[in-house]
């Protein structure tokens, strides 16, 4: 085979420099990723000879060596994992960012911190940072009888080549020719550093070579403890340690909020060491994405983002999971039939909702608005804990002037008013127009605070979230005639001046019977003349609006006209004598009513000319 020659992607070239350009500041990086690619590459190989052999300990002494040639400004991180086959090199080191894309050259620009590297696959091109050119020279595990090894070469100017090579053992060698500038890094103790800082726990040993300059020989040193973190002693783990296992396995660079490490011993035996990250990832939303915990059967890697640990409202924790108890031969598919996994996730389950009550107050916030709305999604999925995810819930309310307010059930419930029998909510698609809304005005007059939910999931979720601690929810747009009887202390005076107003609900209801239930006389109001509600079985604008939005067909909601006989402008229309004009006045305030509610007419236009009408005609 001659030398053949290759060019990356366009895309990848633009990638490639931006990458080299804004990791600069955290070069040393680069270390870590080869060596988690080094690692990634033994675990898959005692993984293959695990299924296909079925043995746990096979005889291979797995170990990633660093060489460091100072004199020719060299590095070579060797492993003997699983090596590439020719094609698995193309694929795998000749597309920059395998999940390709757009997305990631932005976060990249966006985001200084960078903590995105190695999630996109662009682990191996740090190398770049510090390289004018890198080879790599691999043997695959399949190849290991015919020999056929190649080496790929780059310069990381856009192209490579590959070419034969002669290795004889199976494995990697990633050669690094620094540049003039990074000659340091061929410094035993730089390196023994970084690794110390990135990569201590990795339990494959990690080993350079050094020169002892007394008996002027070269001698293999291993530099990293080499212990699966999770198997040790809880006290004898720094918290530096978890944070650096956490970063490990995340790629993440932000520190994880809390973390929870736990031996189960009985029938099933298994580790778990589970995280709460700082920050969600960008594609969090993605649903096709999944999220999940490293497997491992007694210390081996088996696979990563099994999702069957987790339910869907945590997809957002990471960590491992180590057990005994599962078939060698797992894969996903026995993992969705196996009975101890649902057991297993339980529990994994309620320890994670320990943990997150652990969380303190200050750093709550910033997991409430990171993960918040993800979490609201368990109230409908997890019906079991749906107690506990209740008390996690934060909202805000009228009684605060920003979205910033974090209001928790426990605090709204010990606030409530004496006469107050419920817990008080508006659902709207912003928080500015849920604030103005009508039906607000008297909650504010008798300083009953109401939660307003602002967010899409919030209508979805209070379909599931009925009542907390024996208290109903009851959404301010919903008819509710107990409110009305709680706040009016002169039912009797009330009466009847309904009594004398009820004619006038007859002639709108009349006028509006396609369009409404009923007409309903209200005390709650003081500013607005006319609003709208729900019956309690209909559905609500809200939830409307989320089905409209999914391209969903929706039945036409039937309101309830409430209005406001204290206001100036039904006394008003009460004294009107001409049929025609009344109904004007009636149709006008209805859509007024719809235009507060929904936030839209169907026709606008047609308001419009009904309100000059209006405006220019003398009332008779
Ligand atoms: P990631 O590790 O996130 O997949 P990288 O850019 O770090 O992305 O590596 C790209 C791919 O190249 C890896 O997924 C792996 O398939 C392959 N690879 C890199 N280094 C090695 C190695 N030392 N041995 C075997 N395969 C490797
Ligand atoms: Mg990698």
């Amino acid at each position: 085979m001659k030398i053949e020659k290759y060019s990356f992607k366009s895309e990848s070239k633009q990638l490639l420099n931006l990458m080299i350009h804004s990791l600069y500041s955290n070069k040393e990086i680069f270390i870590r990723e080869l060596i988690s690619n080094a690692s990634d590459a033994i675990e898959k190989s005692r993984f293959m000879l695990l299924s296909k052999e079925k043995i746990l300990n096979n005889n291979i002494k797995y170990e990633i060596k660093i060489y460091l040639d100072e004199k020719n400004n060299k590095i070579t991180i060797r492993d003997n994992g699983i090596g590439m086959t020719k094609k698995e090199v193309i694929k795998n080191l000749g597309t920059i960012a395998k999940s390709g894309t757009k997305n990631f050259i932005k976060s990249i620009k966006n985001n200084k911190k960078n903590n995105f590297i190695g999630k996109f696959g662009v682990g191996f091109y740090s190398a770049f940072i510090v390289s004018k050119e890198v080879h790599v020279n691999t043997l695959s595990i399949h190849n290991n009888k015919t020999k056929n090894s190649i080496i790929w070469k780059s310069s990381g100017d856009g192209k490579y080549s590959i070419e034969k090579s002669k290795k004889k053992n199976v494995g990697t060698d990633v050669i690094l020719f620094l540049k003039n500038s990074e000659n340091y890094l061929t410094n035993y103790y730089t390196i023994k550093n970084i690794i110390k800082k990135y990569s201590d726990h990795i339990d494959i040993p990690i080993k350079i070579k050094k020169y002892n300059k007394n008996n002027k020989t070269h001698e293999w040193k291993q530099i990293n403890s080499s212990e699966a973190l999770w198997t040790l002693e809880k006290k004898n783990i720094s918290k530096e340690k978890y944070i650096n296992f956490y970063k490990y396995i995340t790629n993440d660079n932000f520190d994880p909020i809390i973390w929870s490490h736990n031996k189960v011993e009985g029938n099933i035996e298994y580790t778990m060491l589970l995280y709460i990250p700082s920050k969600a990832p960008w594609d969090i939303w993605n649903r096709e994405k999944k999220g999940g915990l490293k497997l491992y059967i007694n210390k081996v890697y088996i696979m990563d983002d099994v999702e069957q640990f987790l339910p869907n409202y945590l997809r957002f924790v990471k960590g491992i999971i180590d057990s005994k108890n599962l078939p060698l031969n797992v894969s996903r598919e026995i993992l969705q039939t196996n009975k101890n996994i649902e057991t297993i996730k339980k529990i994994i389950t309620k320890k994670i909702l320990i943990l997150i009550q652990k969380i303190d107050k200050k750093k709550y916030i910033t997991f409430w608005k990171e993960f918040g709305s993800i979490i609201k999604e368990g109230i409908a999925e997890d019906i079991e804990n749906k107690q506990i995810i209740s008390n996690l819930l934060l909202f805000s309310s009228i009684n605060t002037n920003s979205t910033k307010k974090y209001l928790s059930l426990n605090e709204y419930v010990k606030n409530m008013k004496k006469f107050q029998k419920n817990i008080y909510f508006i659902t709207s698609d912003n928080y500015k127009s849920a604030k103005n809304n009508p039906h607000l005005e008297i909650f504010k007059k008798k300083e009953i605070d109401v939660l307003i939910l602002h967010e899409r999931i919030d209508e979805w979720m209070m379909n599931y979230l009925t009542e907390f601690k024996g208290i109903k929810f009851q959404s301010v747009n919903k008819f509710d005639e107990t409110f009305d009887k709680t706040i009016n202390k002169n039912i009797e005076k009330n009466k009847k001046k309904i009594e004398r107003i009820k004619h006038i609900a007859t002639k709108i209801e009349k006028i509006l019977k396609n369009k409404i239930k009923k007409v309903n006389i209200t005390y709650r109001f003081s500013e607005t003349p006319v609003a709208l509600t729900t019956d309690s079985n209909e559905m609500s604008t809200q939830m409307a609006k989320l089905f409209s939005a999914a391209g969903q067909k929706i039945p036409k909601i039937k309101y309830i006209f409430e209005i406001n006989p204290n206001h100036k402008i039904i006394k008003m229309i009460s004294k009107i004598s001409n049929e025609k004009n009344f109904k004007q006045w009636t149709k006008m305030l209805f859509e007024q009513a719809i235009l507060n509610e929904k936030g839209s007419l169907t026709e606008p236009n047609k308001f419009i000319k009904r309100v000059n009408n209006l405006l220019t005609k003398n009332i008779s």
